[in-house]
């Protein structure tokens, strides 16, 4: 064996334990996922993205924007929160980029601006079910 082919034995392979099917699926929609290691430059900025997303409103209003472009004024009434608290969230997770917005006449529209944030919320829900033993809620049978 060359040298080549042992860094790639030895590499960190965080998603080599016990790969479930959805695992599986989800490790090849995106092939950049070969490239991440601990020493990515992005680890603090990730940070910064979790914390982004600690919040229920937030995580409740990434929900609700992953079907479809909303005002702020329908989102507040989903999440049941006023304009003005849904307002200052949406200043926050455009400043981070993760939603933008479309005018459309005098009416602004938000939507996510790709779906990472979806992806993350959904796999904080999904751990979240396996952290109280109702995973059978998003594994299917045999997975
Ligand atoms: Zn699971």
């Amino acid at each position: 064996m060359n040298s080549s082919g042992l860094a790639l034995m030895n590499r960190p392979k965080p998603l080599d334990i016990k790969t479930t099917a959805c695992d599986y699926l989800r490790m090849h929609e995106d092939t950049q996922d070969e490239e991440l290691h601990p020493d990515d430059a992005f680890v603090e900025l990730a940070v910064e993205v979790f914390s982004m997303l600690a919040d229920a409103t937030r995580v409740r209003m990434i929900l609700a924007l992953r079907d479809d472009e909303l005002s702020v004024n329908h989102l507040a009434d989903i999440v049941d929160k006023s304009p003005t608290a849904v307002s200052q969230h949406l200043a926050k997770l455009r400043m981070a980029r993760m939603v933008s917005t479309r005018q459309s006449g005098n009416r602004v529209f938000y939507r996510l601006a790709n779906d990472h944030a979806s992806k993350l919320v959904q796999d904080a829900i999904f751990q979240a079910e396996h952290s109280v033993g109702a995973a059978y809620r998003h594994h299917h049978e045999g997975h």
